[in-house]
């Protein structure tokens, strides 16, 4: 299977709401794109959100979008996904709690999947703003199923808590660098 695959454009979706958000999300691009058969297109700007669902209190999201070219199949791009998470020490007791870093998959392709364990596109991709407003500022004329992805994230019921995240202070509690 391996070896002489083509690339395939894939959409990846970057959340952090725990520690060094800016952080984790700089270094977990870097760790996504650190292997031969992963090459970075393009990179969204950073948008902070509220969290949506889950416990009360979480502190904000920073979100992003990357694209990226692979010859990894879309299971082995979910590993490789899911071990960058795990590098980050992120933290899987609380479905929707508070994490360190969560990535997924919004598109892989033109690849249609309902498998539970890896979705195709991703199911809430379409309703989730901090998905589509970031993606849509890297590329204003992404589609999704068939839709605006500018025009989704204009609709989104999330769409209101986005900012733009690039201006913000220090995230850190310590002394400043
Ligand atoms: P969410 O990202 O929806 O907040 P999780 O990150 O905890 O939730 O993901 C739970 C499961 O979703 C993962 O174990 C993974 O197998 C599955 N999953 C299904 N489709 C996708 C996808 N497109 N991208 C990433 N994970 C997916
Ligand atoms: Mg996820």
């Amino acid at each position: 299977m391996s070896g002489n695959r083509q690339l395939t454009r894939a959409i990846l979706a970057l959340g952090s709401n725990l520690g060094e958000r800016r952080g984790t999300l700089s270094a977990a691009v870097g760790d996504l794109v650190d292997r031969p058969e992963v090459r970075l297109v393009d990179v969204s700007p950073v948008v902070s959100t509220k969290a949506v669902g889950g416990p009360p209190g979480q502190p904000d999201f920073l979100n992003m979008v990357i694209a990226v070219d692979t010859s990894l199949d879309p299971y082995e791009l979910l590993a490789h996904c899911q071990s960058v998470e795990l590098a980050h020490h992120r933290v899987r007791e609380v479905r929707w709690g508070a994490r360190t870093l969560d990535v997924d998959i919004i598109t892989y392709g033109d690849e249609q999947s309902q498998d539970p364990v890896l979705t195709l596109p991703h199911p809430r991709a379409q309703e989730r703003a901090f998905v589509l407003y970031p993606w849509a500022l890297m590329d204003p004329n992404a589609v999704l199923a068939g839709r605006s992805v500018a025009e989704l994230a204009a609709e989104a019921a999330d769409m209101p808590g986005l900012e733009h995240a690039e201006l913000e202070p220090s995230e850190s509690d310590g002394p400043q660098a």
